[in-house]
């Protein structure tokens, strides 16, 4: 490892160093980093999404250091978690990255340096910040940091109303450069959280975008706003967004029914107390619930209402939590109950829904699109984090380096919860600051998913 960066990892676990020290750090000029090329983007042409092999884009390469505008931050990243846009990136779907990257550097002089011919991914992280620039107020060298996705235009009048409806809004490191897979990454300071103390930095790390996607969806007045009692079905309940969406059913007073596509998956979310869980088989290319046609398979549909109701003393979902996409969409329609919500995020098996329209308008029920999180949504879901209502599902970490090899296995399904990776930190035990939160919230909880054998007491290194 280089000198520079194992300093700097010393220098984050020492409750004696100063924002100055970390001010004056000497920092690499260059770093390592996860990166797609822009060469190589028609890479998969012609091929289906599953036999499409995100290892054969992803490289791990020294690049230079990115320069620090008047309005940016530079976090040195100890973790930081895969999520499913990356594999769309890495993939070069829905369309190559360099496209929104290109849009994002001409609407900003500060953006331009945006415009590489390699893209650094990665959308969550958490770590420590090393410089600000002129015009930052919020945040100092020294400063322990998650990271949030969203980054917008603060002068755009949309976002003083709800910043997700900013024309200029972008994924960072899905549809910006400089993501957090990479030693250094750089991010606008309504990009920042105060890191939960009680967790490492790659439990900390592997929370963020899915736990505020889904505080959007089903907490905030912007989604579904469930209250108690209601029974929400949640499809891909094991897998990232899925298993926030089952904490804060519970937290909420909710019911979650779980859809999952294996006895393995449907174990470890009864687990985290979804008592209710659905075990639906799926093959890649499938469709479940639509013919070859296109057309619903209404038979099908009315099994799975049959099997939700034997689980809910016969009531019908008041929420579907959907981003499956067109594989389910015709069923969360129609098995919602009358005047019920559907609220999506996402189209994982595709973007080109089809449903029968009369389940939706002759019981009046409501579609809710819903994207990420504004920042204050962010910072009410990082303050339940912080207190200990929402644990961590990382199940497995990767040295940044093998990352790859998680990406994988997130495209074809095969891992649970979320998938972390060691970037400057090389140990997975290290960040925790509030051992008393910790064990209040419990060891147990917070290593739920961990497939790496008997769960372990922090302070021992346990890299998959
Ligand atoms: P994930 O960890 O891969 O989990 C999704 C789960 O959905 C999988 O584990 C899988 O579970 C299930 N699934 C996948 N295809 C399915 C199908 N055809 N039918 C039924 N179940 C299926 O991904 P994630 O992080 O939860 O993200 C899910 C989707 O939401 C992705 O498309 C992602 O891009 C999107 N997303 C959007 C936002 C946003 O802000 N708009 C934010 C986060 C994520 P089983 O194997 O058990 O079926």
């Amino acid at each position: 490892m280089k000198a520079a960066l194992k300093h700097l990892a010393e220098l984050s676990e020492s409750k004696s160093a100063s924002s100055e020290d970390f001010a004056h750090l000497p920092l690499p000029d260059t770093m390592s980093a996860m990166t797609v090329h822009r060469d190589e983007t028609d890479l998969f042409r012609g091929l289906a999404f599953h036999e499409k092999d995100p290892r054969r884009s992803l490289h791990y390469e020294e690049v230079p250091l990115p320069e620090v505008g008047p309005n940016e931050v530079l976090v040195a990243v100890m973790a930081s978690a895969l999520n499913f846009n990356n594999v769309w990136s890495s993939l070069f779907e829905p369309s190559p990255g360099f496209n929104y990257i290109g849009e994002y550097s001409r609407y900003s002089p500060v953006n331009a340096k945006h415009n590489l011919d390699y893209h650094i991914l990665g959308t969550d992280g958490a770590g420590v910040v090393v410089r600000t620039g002129t015009a930052v107020t919020r945040w100092k060298p020294g400063d322990r940091v998650m990271i949030f996705g969203p980054t917008c235009d603060v002068s755009s009048p949309e976002v003083f109303d709800d910043e997700i409806r900013d024309p200029h809004l972008m994924a960072y490191g899905f549809e910006t450069n400089f993501g957090s897979f990479a030693d250094f990454t750089l991010v606008r300071e309504h990009q920042l959280l105060p890191k939960p103390e009680h967790l490492t930095w790659v439990e900390a790390a592997s929370m963020t975008l899915v736990a505020t996607t889904t505080y959007r969806m089903l907490v905030s007045r912007n989604g579904a706003q469930m209250s108690q009692g209601d029974n929400v079905l949640i499809w891909g309940a094991s897998g990232g967004l899925g298993t926030f969406a089952i904490q804060f059913v519970l937290n909420g007073g909710g019911i979650p029914v779980g859809v999952v596509s294996s006895e393995e998956k449907a174990a470890m979310v009864r687990k985290m107390g979804c008592e209710r869980v659905i075990v639906l088989p799926r093959d890649h290319g499938e469709d479940r619930f639509l013919d070859e046609n296109g057309h619903t398979k209404n038979r099908q549909i009315l099994r799975l209402k049959a099997q939700i109701r034997k689980l809910t003393g016969g009531e019908d979902p008041d929420i579907v939590f959907e981003h499956t996409g067109r594989s389910t969409f015709a069923a969360s329609v129609a098995v919602a109950r009358p005047g019920g919500k559907i609220v999506t995020c996402g189209s994982t098996s595709g973007y080109d829904h089809v449903f029968d329209n009369r389940y939706l308008w002759q019981t009046v029920k409501h579609i809710i699109g819903s994207h990420a999180a504004n920042y204050y949504e962010a910072v009410q879901t990082a303050r339940l984090i912080g207190k200990g209502f929402l644990y961590p599902t990382l199940s497995r970490v990767f040295p940044l380096a093998e990352g790859a090899e998680a990406f994988s296995m997130l495209h074809k399904g095969t891992h649970m919860g979320k998938l972390g990776f060691l970037n400057i930190a090389p140990e997975e035990s290290m960040g925790i600051r509030d051992h008393e939160l910790r064990e209040k919230v419990g060891e147990e909880k917070i290593r739920l998913f961990r497939r790496d054998g008997e769960p372990r007491p922090a302070g021992q290194c346990a890299v998959a």
